[in-house]
């Protein structure tokens, strides 16, 4: 590759990174929202690492699919804003507050895009030649409908909706028509730091946000400490803390011993062989 090529492919990454990051950020909070709104109804758990609640969440989809299969009402109440819904004895009130505080901050992102991008609803002429609102392109899906003091406009489809329509606008879709202009810099910037932020609160609400705890079992190789991470959407690592010197079987990271993956099961397994050498 020439050098010019690298130099227009650095560019191109420099210039697409923040939308990328937007983009994985805004859908980690859609794919764990309906985690955190059972959370809410929950008790919080108090042990490290987080319990496993895959079981009991495709329990409640499987739950809210049979309720929408009678009732289409009751699916929508699921979907409705939660600033909208009566909450009268949440269980855990740090995970109601960490999704009152995200869906607030991407409804007045909507809005601030919408300000900023989405044109306004063009007047029409009736029959008469006297001005009124296009209905048509009032009605447009594809708007962001601000609320108004007596209705919640494009609120009143969730936080789901509101993350979408975010993701269009960052990634530039729809530009074709006349509807949605490009996003200015400074707000595409502010569009990632809300996406990134809300992303946080929604993982650590839940305990998925990189936790670290000191194992209690030496190396087997260097009886050195080992650190267990969980990372957001990420696997486990277990590092020793000894750092080069440590002649453990495993690759150097930063200057220190690193497992991470199906390598975990080798340092069980020499943790294990340790543990029994010991009793
Ligand atoms: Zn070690």
């Amino acid at each position: 590759m020439s050098s010019n090529a690298r130099a227009l492919l650095a560019e191109l990454d420099r210039a697409t990174r923040p939308v990328v990051q937007a983009v994985a950020d805004l859908r980690a909070v859609r794919e764990q929202w309906g985690d955190l709104l059972a959370a809410i109804e929950r008790p919080p758990a108090a042990q490290w690492p987080p319990r496993e609640c895959a079981g009991f969440l495709d329990q409640l989809a499987a739950a809210d699919r049979a309720e929408g299969d009678l009732e289409p009402s009751a699916a929508r109440v699921g979907r409705l804003p939660l600033t909208l819904r009566e909450h009268p004895a949440p269980l855990n009130l740090d995970a109601l507050d960490a999704a009152l505080e995200v869906e607030r901050d991407l409804f007045d992102l909507a809005d601030q895009i919408a300000e900023q991008v989405q044109r306004p609803i063009r007047p029409a002429r009736d029959h008469t030649g006297r001005y009124r609102v296009d209905q048509d392109d009032a009605t447009n899906p594809a708007r962001w409908h601000y609320a108004a003091p007596n209705a919640p406009g494009s609120r009143a489809y969730g936080l789901h909706w509101a993350a979408v329509w975010i993701e269009g606008r960052v990634c530039g879709e729809d530009l074709d028509g006349d509807l949605f202009a490009t996003m200015p810099p400074r707000l595409l910037e502010h569009a990632v730091a809300v996406a990134a932020r809300a992303r946080r609160t929604v993982e650590r609400a839940l305990e998925r946000d990189g936790r670290t705890t000191h194992l209690d079992t030496p190396c087997p190789w260097c009886g050195g400490q080992l650190v267990g991470r969980t990372r957001p959407g990420g696997e486990p690592v277990v590092t020793c803390s000894t750092g080069e010197g440590c002649g453990a079987p495993a690759a150097l990271d930063r200057g220190r011993r690193v497992w991470r993956g199906a390598e975990l099961v080798g340092l069980w397994a020499a943790m294990d062989a340790a543990r029994n050498r010991e009793e």
